[in-house]
């Protein structure tokens, strides 16, 4: 099929020109055959890789038992992931959606709604960062720090007002009566991979406890294991009170969730929010086979032995050709590079070559890769970055 054919029938909102047929490990195939070696586990969502044999049995199982019932019902799956997720947020509540998005928007109905109750009256501030990134929806594209994807859409909704990343004072000032929550990224991810500071989250966990702020922290891109904890903020030594998880937290299957603290969970009540889809058993057996496949295969561990060497191969690749990569940063197997050029035409170039890397921002290389990624497939990576990166 080409690609004119392809594209005949979808509203232009991608700019793609490949067909990805069949995954197999931490490889991709296209659609005459061709094998790529895959940094971009789909954005950071196949964190197995893509032939996982017990998650693939797992649902195939779960479609000969029950593959829908609505929310009016329970469904085995679904009671054994909240659980999976509570024990592994320390969080004690769960709310099932099919995305990141709707993650973000669950969160912050939650935090509007406890805020109501609270105070007897609506108190709809919200405090995001700039940089920052939760979705596409009216709600979370609301809460984006990027200005150009906001402004098509306005008006969107009230209240919100855009902080620094890792500047307390700038958080600081923003706080007003109105305020009910901060929203960030434990980890920025689309905007350019920014791990956050110590003092800076630390800061903004006493900021929301001084004045009675809801604290969200959006782990739907950095949770699941890929910073080499479970979820980013365990690095901190704080609790959020609501977070947001998605992308690998089904491996593939759309599923995301939101959850929070019994007594800020305990704000909703029957009728305050639903969904038809949201914790469907086939989605939820995805995300019990995707919690208990980390722990039999050791994820974690594995993460936290294999991101250094990542690290230390995108450094070599800065040593050599630092007229080009300006930093590295990032935490476990969240890594970016930052390019004084366009990270565009390496992308394109590197696809060429058999490789599959995504930007994260204009001029960022972001590294996401499955995280059952091995030394050689970075190696080979390694070489073909190097490659482009020298005739650059
Ligand atoms: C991808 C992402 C979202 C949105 O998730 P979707 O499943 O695409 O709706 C929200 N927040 C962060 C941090 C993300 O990386």
């Amino acid at each position: 099929m080409d690609l004119e054919e392809a594209s005949k029938h979808f509203i232009h909102v991608y700019n793609r020109n490949i067909i990805f047929t069949k995954g197999e490990d931490v490889y991709l195939y296209d659609s005459n055959g061709e094998k790529y070696l895959d940094m971009g586990a789909g954005i950071a969502v196949s964190a197995l890789g893509y032939s996982n044999e017990e998650y693939k049995q797992g649902l195939k199982d779960q479609i000969d038992k029950l593959i829908h019932i609505s929310n009016l019902y329970f469904n085995e799956p679904s009671i054994k992931a909240a659980g999976y997720i509570a024990q592994a947020s320390g969080l004690d509540k769960v709310f099932f959606t099919n995305s990141g998005t709707e993650a973000i928007e669950g969160a912050i109905k939650l935090a509007r709604k406890y805020a109501y109750l609270k105070n007897k009256e609506s108190k709809g501030g919200i405090i995001a960062m700039n940089h920052s990134f939760h979705g596409r929806s009216m709600g979370a594209l609301s809460v984006t720090g990027t200005k150009h994807y906001r402004k098509p859409f306005e008006p969107l909704i009230g209240g919100v007002s855009f902080a620094e990343y890792n500047n307390l004072e700038s958080v600081k000032a923003l706080i007003t009566e109105d305020t009910c929550a901060v929203i960030l990224e434990t980890l920025q991810g689309e905007g350019g991979i920014y791990p956050a500071s110590r003092e800076f989250i630390t800061g903004v966990r006493k900021l929301c406890d001084d004045h009675d702020i809801i604290m969200i922290l959006d782990e739907i891109q950095c949770g699941m294991g890929r910073t080499g904890k479970m979820f980013a903020y365990q690095y901190y030594d704080i609790m959020p009170d609501i977070i947001t998880t998605a992308k690998a937290l089904g491996c593939g299957v759309p599923v995301g969730a939101f959850a929070a603290r019994a007594d800020v969970a305990d704000a909703m009540c029957p009728g305050d929010h639903g969904t038809t889809y949201g914790g469907n058993p086939l989605a939820t057996a995805a995300v019990c086979k995707v919690f208990e496949i980390f722990q039999k295969e050791h994820i974690l561990e594995h993460v936290n032995e294999i991101a250094p060497y990542l690290v230390e191969k995108l450094n070599l690749l800065k040593d050599k050709y630092g007229n080009i990569v300006k930093d590295v940063r990032g935490t476990g197997l969240m890594q970016g590079i930052e390019l004084s050029i366009p990270a565009g035409s390496i992308i394109s170039k590197a696809l060429e070559k058999h490789l599959v890397l995504i930007s994260a921002g204009s001029n960022i290389i972001r590294f996401v890769p499955p995280l059952v990624v091995e030394k050689e497939h970075i190696d080979a990576m390694y070489d073909i970055l190097g490659s482009i990166l020298k005739d650059a």
